[in-house]
């Protein structure tokens, strides 16, 4: 079970990360709590908290902790600033994150599994060169 120590250093990781991307930033507070194992954290509309859940932290094997949080605190801080569609934060979460830990780390993969499926296809099909478009 990490100290906040650890959550705190990776927001400020988060913070530069987007800052460097979107030119934007905002201050945050992190809680760590306990609450329904199906929810890996949450903000409160107004509210500066990033609230991560203990319970499924606490199965997370030692060496991917900090990428864990890394992906779920900047779920969340993304909401904080502002972005309020789910598909469209998983989106941004899984490009930055395949930008900062590659796409063989467990970061890449829990972003991948938390990501619209639709999302991954297009993303996939940049790759190869021949984009799909939607309609
Ligand atoms: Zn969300």
């Amino acid at each position: 079970m990490p100290t906040l120590e650890t959550p705190y250093s990776i927001l400020n990781e988060v913070v530069r990360d987007v800052l460097k991307r979107s030119g934007k930033s905002a201050t945050a507070e992190i809680e760590l709590m306990p609450f329904n194992p199906s929810v890996l954290g949450f903000v409160r509309a107004g509210q500066n908290t990033i609230y991560v859940n203990t319970v499924p932290l606490m199965g997370v094997d030692q060496a991917h902790v900090s990428e864990y949080l890394y992906v779920v605190i900047l779920h969340e801080y993304l909401h904080l600033l502002g972005i309020a569609d789910e598909r469209e934060v998983r989106r941004i979460t899984l490009e930055m994150v395949d930008e900062k830990f590659g796409q063989s780390s467990f970061a890449h993969n829990l972003s991948l599994k938390l990501a619209d499926p639709r999302d991954v296809m297009l993303m996939d099909s940049w790759k190869t060169g021949k984009p799909h478009t939607y309609m």
